[in-house]
């Protein structure tokens, strides 16, 4: 048995034992660093498999700190070189991260979001080609079962976006983020994902995430997961 823990960035991470998921097998993703100084728990897994407009100074930091730490990283592939002048995405991209041998590129699947009609037509993962419809959660998952996963628990995903309170930490996404348009958008998204993932996954999903809305897998008390040892 091999259990990976995929943890998304919602409130309920203040409330996660994270330095007990030191030696276990996570997978940590976007702005997850902005948690470490509250914890000694760092990622087996990092992953950026997407790009926020909200967000679009950021990215560079985020990924290039976790190549140089070593960690094994799951990339967008086009966040390698960027967008060359005259690209019509340029002014969002204009460089990339160039090439490391920690880092594995991920291509965007025919059902990701340049139309929202396009993005509805996934109705099943397709591994090992990895699906990129809806949201980063459900590609989170399908790097679990790459990785040889046995079994998931989700912490971290709370869902709730359109409650105010979207992240584990205020200002994890600016100010002009924080409209109801754009939080019922990425809610919709995170439910499409785990229905995806729930009706696909060949390995069986978990929720412990601590409270939240997310009703979509069975729950588990990830206090009583990790109180039994890894096997
Ligand atoms: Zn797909």
């Amino acid at each position: 048995m091999s259990r990976w823990f995929v943890l998304g960035n919602g409130p309920s991470l203040n409330d996660t034992p994270l330095d007990k998921l030191i030696g276990e097998n996570t997978i940590g993703m976007n702005r997850i660093h902005l948690i470490y100084d509250k914890t000694d728990w760092r990622p087996t897994i990092y992953m950026k498999v997407d790009y926020n407009p909200y967000l679009k100074d950021d990215w560079q930091y985020n990924v290039k700190l976790h190549l140089d730490m070593g960690i094994k990283c799951y990339l967008w592939e086009d966040l390698k070189d960027g967008y060359p002048e005259g690209h019509m995405h340029h002014e969002y991209m204009p460089t990339g991260i160039g090439d490391y041998p920690n880092a594995v590129w991920v291509k965007r699947c025919e059902h990701h979001d340049y139309s929202w009609e396009n993005t509805k037509r996934a109705k099943a993962w397709h591994l090992p080609r990895i699906c990129t419809a809806f949201s980063t959660i459900s590609v989170a998952m399908q790097i679990a079962v790459l990785e040889g996963a046995t079994e998931i628990y989700l912490l971290g995903c709370d869902l709730g976006m359109t409650s105010g309170k979207t992240h584990f930490v205020e200002g994890y996404l600016p100010e002009e983020a924080h409209h109801r348009e754009y939080t019922e958008w990425m809610n919709g998204n995170f439910i499409e994902a785990h229905k995806l993932a729930r009706a696909s996954s060949p390995i069986p999903i978990f929720n412990a995430t601590v409270g939240g809305d997310l009703e979509i897998h069975p729950r588990v008390d990830i206090n009583e997961i990790l109180c039994h040892t890894k096997s």
